[in-house]
């Protein structure tokens, strides 16, 4: 049975990817700023995490997120001996592992967060994206790095999308008009750009299938249970997007 207060934005994911691929993403319950601890997580992360998911993580990978395209990969190694982790946090805003029970994670506040997932060759991947990440074409550079490291074929692929500042609310200049002609919307109050649907567009160059990219739609900016670096500024606290394939060793 499900723990009662678990959030409703991991519950969005759950009939979509299989049950040992474990999603989510927190709300403005916790904040998962990065701290300056030498842990991915400050005890009381890892405590929340705990009661949402209804167990506690085995191990958690993330980087210092710096809005760029570089993707790191953490790949289970041939031998018995675990892959060893990255001994500090790395400049990078997506992480791909076909490693089971290590959680990766990426923190957003209006930034998409993109969980890929290949059964063929059960891979996973977690991606910070925001319109620089998303101009530098990450999604695009994770997939990838998936076909080049396992082989992965994009039609396998299946993506979903975290809550992320839509084109409701996310108002930009006239420049978004050159980087994202198709994406960006003028409308009487300026310029309007749509986040979500420019990575998936992308995804879909990539060769996924539109009918395998599930978005869960929520906008961070309208949506009070969210953080938003927009509505909030500087104050705005971080989401946590988790995911793990968890397999029974
Ligand atoms: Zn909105």
């Amino acid at each position: 049975m499900l723990p009662e207060n678990r959030l409703t934005t991991t519950q969005s994911f759950r009939d979509f990817f299989p049950p040992h691929v474990v999603t989510f993403t927190s709300d403005r319950s916790a904040d998962f700023k990065l701290s300056g601890t030498p842990t991915p997580l400050t005890r009381s992360q890892s405590a929340f995490l705990a009661r949402q998911l209804g167990f506690r993580l085995p191990g958690v990978l993330t980087v210092r997120q710096v809005h760029g395209h570089k993707v790191i990969i953490v790949a289970r190694t041939a031998t018995r001996r675990p892959a060893s982790l990255p001994a500090k946090l790395e400049d990078a805003d997506g992480i791909l592992t076909d490693r089971p029970n290590l959680a990766i994670a990426v923190r957003t506040a209006d930034c998409l967060s993109v969980f890929l997932y290949d059964p063929r060759h059960e891979v996973i991947g977690l991606v910070h994206a925001g319109w620089r990440g998303t101009q530098q074409r990450i999604t695009t550079q994770a997939v990838a790095l998936m076909c080049q490291q396992w082989d992965s074929n994009p039609k396998d692929l299946l993506v979903a999308f975290g809550p992320a500042i839509r084109s409701c609310c996310y108002r930009v200049g006239a420049s978004f008009l050159e980087y994202f002609p198709k994406e960006t919307a003028k409308r009487k109050q300026g310029y309007f750009f749509d986040l979500p649907e420019t990575n998936k567009n992308q995804l879909i160059g990539s060769g996924i299938s539109a009918a395998n990219i599930l978005d869960c739609a929520v906008c961070t900016c309208c949506d009070p249970t969210c953080f938003s670096y927009r509505r909030e500024r500087e104050s705005a606290g971080r989401m946590i997007s988790i995911m793990m394939l968890k397999k029974q060793s």
